[in-house]
């Protein structure tokens, strides 16, 4: 018998001992949808799927993998880039059921469910007049937003999602339910489910009730004029007059149903709308802009629009740098390679900046890497069908070679873990060098005091 059968084999008798956890097995007519994951071109196989329902769900489904020598993965969004969450032959552990949101009676916390999706977030904070730092797909999964880095809209003025984290409930490596002490949480801020499920996280909260935010779109008939020219134009106002922490920009390229389009997703999160509109005028004159569609809106609002845009199923994979300025030969060589993006809509590119306040050292540890002022870039190569895959991976490789070249001087040794893929590093070992940096020495020592049996192989980011 191989090891999958007699795995198999173990993990059908435990769950007809345990009718009351949710179990599916390979064989129903569940499985087939049940493993989708947003990189389809994942083709593992689980063993089998579990749905817990309850901590007590958890507590015994990971202690009879630790016992069974089960592998296993935990997946709440399922929209980690490569479809880490799938190996092949491992029990997928799907946490979606954990997405309660309760509100501190002080207003300046939340307790959120580790399964919890962004938009089912934001949804439940905005009716009570609160937000938090998300991204802006709302079908991504929350604590692997958060616990691995977390860029978005928010970023400039909150900081990123490791820097909302100050408590989490965890089912540990011997499956008791614990709260998470200091060097846990230290290790949780950067490196998420690597020592244990979380049940739940304690995040930060702030009083909200509208923003102003929205596209805005710049002539992108000649693109590389239009992106290097804004390029400048953003620089000479950092420099002169600076941006308010309050308002924060990625920088956007698709293909929309009108042909290829340069935005920048303007997000204003200071209570003063009067001076975001001010601010939302200066940078659509950088362009200048055809269209600014900033207006008051709601966080909902604005993850329903972007979320819009993006596939629901993709093929291929994604590159990421970061840099500590974009030069004019960083911003040419993007646009040269944004000029010649697959005409699909799986493929796009995105910069984050990440600036002020929020780039500088936090209150709280964290194993998180790159926290100096930086821009991080999304070359997200994918094609909207498989056969699109290849011509989207092909794009993404050359783009990154060239904007690799032409960075030579503002190239950071980090890189941000969710988007700098595992199979670019060459092994595991230098993957978790290269996103952690100098962190990396931390994050294994907190590894092996709380995993020591590294029972947790199979979360991101692998530690072998
Ligand atoms: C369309 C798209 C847009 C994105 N936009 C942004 C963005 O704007 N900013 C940004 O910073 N990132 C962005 N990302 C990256 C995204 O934040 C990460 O890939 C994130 O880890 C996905 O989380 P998930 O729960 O959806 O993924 P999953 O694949 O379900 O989980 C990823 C990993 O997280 C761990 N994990 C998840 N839940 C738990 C838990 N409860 N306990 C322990 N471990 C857990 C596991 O190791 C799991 O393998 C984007 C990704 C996509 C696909």
């Amino acid at each position: 018998m191989t090891d999958s059968a007699a795995h198999l084999t173990a993990v059908e008798s435990f769950f007809k001992d345990h009718p009351d956890i949710k179990y599916i097995s390979p064989s129903s007519a569940e499985f087939g949808t049940a493993r989708e994951v947003w990189n389809g071109s994942r083709r593992d196989h689980p063993l089998a799927i579990v749905q817990p329902q309850s901590p007590a769900d958890v507590t015994a489904v990971i202690k009879f993998a630790k016992s069974s020598g089960i592998p296993f993965t935990l997946r709440s969004g399922g929209h980690n880039l490569e479809g880490l969450s799938v190996v092949q032959d491992a029990l997928l552990i799907d946490l979606r059921a954990f997405n309660s949101v309760t509100v501190s009676e002080d207003r300046n916390s939340a307790t959120v469910g580790g399964g919890i999706l962004q938009g089912e977030l934001v949804n439940e904070l905005w009716d009570q007049g609160l937000a938090t730092p998300t991204g802006t797909i709302p079908t991504v999964g929350y604590i692997g937003w958060a616990s691995y880095g977390g860029y978005g809209p928010f970023s400039s003025h909150w900081g990123l999602g490791v820097d909302q984290i100050i408590g989490a409930t965890v089912v540990n490596p011997d499956g008791e339910i614990i709260k998470a002490d200091e060097t846990i949480l230290e290790g949780i801020r950067g490196a998420g489910g690597l020592f244990g499920v979380i049940i739940d996280l304690t995040i930060k909260v702030y009083p909200l009730t509208a923003i102003l935010s929205g596209p805005i779109i710049f002539d992108s008939s000649d693109i590389v004029k239009s992106y290097t020219n804004f390029n400048t134009a953003y620089h000479n106002l950092l420099e002169t007059e600076g941006l308010p922490p309050q308002l924060t920009l990625q920088r956007v390229t698709f293909q929309s149903p009108r042909g290829l389009a340069f935005a920048a997703l303007f997000c204003w999160s200071g209570t003063d709308l009067e001076e975001g509109k001010q601010w939302s005028e200066k940078i659509a004159a950088l362009g200048p802009a055809k269209m600014n569609m900033v207006k008051p809106t709601t966080i909902p609002e604005w993850l329903g629009g972007a979320g819009a845009h993006v596939p629901n199923k993709v093929y291929g994979s994604s590159w990421s740098m970061n840099l500590s300025t974009i030069t004019t030969a960083v911003a040419e060589a993007i646009a040269r390679n944004l000029s010649i993006l697959p005409n699909d809509p799986g493929a796009m590119f995105s910069l984050h900046q990440l600036r002020g306040p929020s780039a500088a050292p936090q209150e709280h540890g964290s194993v998180y890497g790159p926290r100096e002022p930086h821009y991080m870039l999304e070359i997200l190569a994918y094609g909207g069908t498989p056969e699109k895959q290849a011509e989207s991976e092909a794009w993404g490789k050359q783009m990154a070679d060239e904007v690799e070249k032409a960075a030579a001087e503002s190239m950071l040794p980090t890189a941000y873990v969710s988007l700098y893929g595992s199979t670019h590093a060459g092994s595991t070992a230098r993957w978790v060098d290269k996103v952690y940096g100098e962190k990396a020495g931390v994050l294994r020592d907190i590894k092996a005091r709380f995993d020591p049996e590294n029972v947790f192989k199979l979360t991101v980011p692998l530690l072998e």
